[in-house]
């Protein structure tokens, strides 16, 4: 069986205990031992040397959009013709894992069979990218995020990045629809976005009965769901239907937060804090002028997310970096940006946002005894850093300090 030694390392063993120093072996897909202090023999093992560098758990992105083309709009992701859009979504799958980036939660796809597709590659071994869990095309309400059916135009029926589905029945067919091709998740929007022109991030546009037809037949197919839902109201209807992957969350109220605080032993929340603080800060070439922002309610959108993200965090809730990365304005590639605002700009420590970052990465990929972690009989899905990304959290974004990244016990960049 192939074994790999890394000798000599300091472990950061995605639990959230303090880094210490270690051989960690791995024989074929897993960790076989961790042995403190160091020591375990080097016979028959690859031995990689870890002297001042750190080894860590995989990161695990939770609101991946590896279909999505670094475009400027979402229309631009509806007019891309297959061919191309299945050679972007390739380079991006390989772009995640190039940045130690072990596992992504998909958040959406662009086109119905883009992800599942891209998965079933990876799953086979014939394509470079992370664990990959795939979703379908985000399903949305007429007016709603995603519905950019526009009426003097003749292909209203042609999707766009999103299917428009009113009233349970529909929802139930385009979710069955998704379970045929393959996927493992649903997104719903449940929520409004930002506004104007789309003006209501502050109130849920699903129904109950739709979100409710969504979990019946995730449940009936063992299939998971995920929700856009920036509003209370939204925020709430999702844990009454028992929907535990939350994006944005930005307006979340008391009650919604107690109901969160309730239920933090299935419940997430992934604000996607990059592609909001990208449009405020970074967006002008690409349409967001500081009047823009300002008009659209865009900055006071990011500024009440950071106060909820913070009242979460002294919750207990968990509260996980994932930034919707594959807009122009938040290209792939800098996908770790997240992990530093989390500490600048969210107040989290290091610690807990690497541990965001790992081991509830782990969880939110639903294989919490075997993902996230160094330990014993946990997938190898690991990278090695040159430095300390405790003391230096931006060291993950520079590709050149990840001198391993391995998955699944196999190395896809050696030293
Ligand atoms: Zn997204």
């Amino acid at each position: 069986m192939d074994r790999t030694l890394i000798a000599n390392t300091t472990v950061l063993d995605g639990s959230g205990a303090a880094p210490f120093s270690a051989d960690v072996l791995v024989e074929g897909q897993r960790i076989v031992a961790v042995q403190r202090g160091g020591g375990l023999p080097r016979d028959e093992a690859r031995v990689i040397d870890g002297a001042g560098s750190t080894l860590m758990p995989g990161l695990i992105e939770p609101h991946g959009h590896v279909s999505y083309p670094d475009a400027p709009s979402n229309s631009a992701f509806t007019s891309l013709p297959p061919e191309e859009h299945v050679l972007i979504t390739m380079r991006n799958a390989k772009t995640m894992l190039d940045c130690g980036y072990t596992s992504v939660l998909s958040g959406a796809s662009a086109k119905p069979r883009l992800d599942i597709v891209i998965r079933n590659e990876i799953n086979a071994g014939r394509l470079p990218g992370p664990r990959y869990l795939a979703n379908g095309p985000e399903i949305t309400v007429t007016g709603g995020l995603g519905d950019e059916n526009e009426l003097h135009l003749p292909h209203i029926e042609t999707p766009t990045f999103a299917w428009v589905a009113d009233g349970p029945d529909e929802v139930r067919k385009i979710c069955r629809l998704l379970v045929r091709e393959g996927t493992d998740l649903f997104k719903l929007n449940v929520s409004g976005h930002a506004g104007p022109p789309d003006s209501r991030a502050d109130r849920a546009v699903m129904t109950d009965a739709e979100v409710a037809a969504a979990m019946e037949i995730a449940q009936a197919s063992g299939v998971r769901v995920c929700a856009h839902a920036r509003s209370a109201d939204s925020v709430k209807m999702c844990v009454r239907h028992g929907l535990g992957i939350i994006y944005h969350a930005n307006f979340a109220d008391e009650e919604a937060l107690d109901l969160l605080e309730a239920n933090r032993d299935w419940c997430f929340v992934v604000p996607a804090l990059g592609l909001s603080y990208q449009a405020c800060y970074a967006g002008s070439d690409w349409g967001f002028t500081p009047e823009v922002v300002r008009a659209r309610g865009l900055m006071k959108q990011l500024e009440v997310s950071i106060d909820t993200m913070g009242r979460m965090r002294k919750r207990g809730i968990r509260v996980l970096p994932g930034g919707d990365y594959g807009f122009a304005w938040n290209p792939h590639g800098t996908y770790a940006r997240d992990l530093l605002l989390f500490v600048d700009v969210l107040g989290f420590t290091p610690m807990e946002t690497l541990v965001a970052a790992t081991r509830m990465g782990g969880e939110i990929m639903g294989r919490p005894t075997e993902l996230g972690q160094i330990k014993p009989g946990f997938l190898a899905d690991l990278l090695l850093v040159d430095g300390d990304p405790l003391t230096d959290i931006k060291r993950l974004q520079d590709r050149d300090a990840l001198l391993v990244i391995m998955k699944d016990g196999r190395l896809h960049k050696s030293p």
